[in-house]
């Protein structure tokens, strides 16, 4: 078989391989996208509707990756719902969600009455909420 002929028989068969391989590779990424989105909403309908187990959780990439840019949250000690966008936080990427809760504080209480008051993480959204007063809560010192 002559060097032509093979890559008529070959080159053809190499070139439709490459063009499953990159479609299936699509589809994959479309489906692992698809599982964290899943992720994301089994994980925030646990925490709102049963207040956890808040691990396992998705991590910041996840989350952002999946269009869940806000993680949403309530002052433990005001009750004044806030939310915080995964996308300005001072923490790596690969930070699992439920590890943000320990260092977040009340905006208002800090403001207020000059405490560091806990909050509780209420679930993923993928919108702020515009229907009432909303902060940004910060992130303790040292973390
Ligand atoms: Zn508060």
């Amino acid at each position: 078989m002559g060097g032509k002929s093979r890559d008529r028989i070959f080159g053809d068969k190499l070139r439709a391989a490459k063009i499953r391989l990159e479609s299936a590779k699509r589809e994959s990424r479309q489906a692992d996208r698809s599982i964290i989105a899943a992720e994301c909403e089994v994980w925030s309908a646990r925490m709102e509707g049963y207040g956890g187990p808040a691990q396992p959780s998705p991590t910041i990439e996840q989350a952002i990756g999946a269009g869940f840019f806000f993680l949403e949250v309530k002052c433990r000690r005001c009750n004044h719902q806030g939310s915080v966008d995964l996308r300005h936080l001072r923490r790596h990427e690969s930070t699992e969600i439920w590890r943000l809760e320990a260092s977040l504080s009340c905006e208002r209480c800090r403001a207020g009455h000059r405490w560091k008051a806990k909050v509780y993480m209420i679930k993923l959204s993928r919108a702020r909420d515009t229907s009432g007063p909303w902060y940004a809560p910060d992130e303790l010192d040292g973390h």
